[in-house]
């Protein structure tokens, strides 16, 4: 059964570590990130964009694909079920849908209406015992068409909206979606103490977190980071793996073609990308 992303990310803060979010994408996707986390005996979070949702042919699909593989893979861990970056319709969409959790992104509004927004949410998801995300600061690279430039947080405004009842709070210190830049100037541990100064247990996510190095993971982790999202990564393991397998041929060899073949490379790349991250988050047996 899903379950909200509270509950873990309050063990997790307090445990000084963090919940890996992995995208999803389609069924691949999904059943390689499930059996990790079942293999790790880690808690996990299920991200879907809009755009992913859409290509899933929409949230009602997503839910049924879910719930069906935590029954029928016997998964025990805890898992959630996330809307990334929703809009304000977008969230109301997937509260009907049966999502566990979902994130309002309503960082390109100013402060004001992101407030009025986020607190509507906030009373719609206690009434269904959903788990809410809240974003202060945009966060740089592209997400789904909005562009961000890698900006930091006002402490303050991630304060006012922490107050509003949310269960983790994103906030923007540096960090960007995607691959990150050659001049990239690296994570602003400044701005993140001085959010996690004034939110206190809140747990704070981070966004973006393909080609973090490791150590700035670890000490976001120490500041107060209890959850970490990863979705470019899978994604280049695996085009990798994908694009080795074609290179060499083995599409072409017997039957090469089969999809369950041609995709298992990708799949098993996946799960190596998703175990890594849960190792480093230090989320491994904290089911
Ligand atoms: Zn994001």
């Amino acid at each position: 059964m899903l379950v909200s992303a509270t509950e873990m990310l309050k063990k997790a803060k307090a445990g000084h570590y963090a919940v890996g979010q992995f995208n999803i994408n389609n069924l691949e996707w999904t059943k390689a990130i499930l059996q990790t986390a079942q293999e790790c005996n880690s808690p996990v979070i299920l991200g879907v964009s809009e755009g992913a949702g859409k290509y899933m042919t929409g949230y009602k699909t997503v839910v049924g694909m879910v719930n069906g593989m935590l029954e029928e893979m016997n998964i025990t861990v805890p898992v959630a079920l996330h809307l990334d970056h929703g809009s304000y319709e977008g969230c109301l969409k997937c509260v009907e849908a049966g999502f566990s959790s979902i994130m309002f992104d309503g960082s390109h509004y100013p402060i004001e209406e992101n407030v009025a927004k986020t607190k509507e949410l906030v009373k719609i998801c206690a009434e269904h015992g959903m788990s809410l995300e809240a974003e202060v600061g945009s966060i740089g690279g592209e997400e789904d068409g909005v562009v961000g430039a890698g900006e930091c947080a006002d402490p303050n405004e991630c304060k006012m909206i922490a107050d509003l009842g949310i269960d983790f709070l994103a906030a923007g210190i540096g960090n960007i979606h995607g691959k990150y830049p050659a001049n990239w100037q690296g994570l602003s541990f400044e701005t993140l103490d001085a959010i996690q100064q004034l939110t206190g247990e809140m747990p704070l996510v981070l966004h973006g977190g393909t080609g973090i190095p490791a150590d700035m993971i670890k000490k976001a982790i120490d500041l107060g980071v209890s959850k970490i999202n990863v979705n470019t990564e899978c994604q280049l393991a695996f085009a990798a793996a994908t694009r080795e397998y074609v290179e060499a041929g083995k599409d072409q060899q017997g039957k090469g073609y089969d999809p369950r073949k041609l995709l298992a490379p990708g799949a098993e790349a996946i799960k190596a990308t998703v175990k890594e991250k849960m190792e480093l988050f230090g989320s491994v047996n904290k089911a």
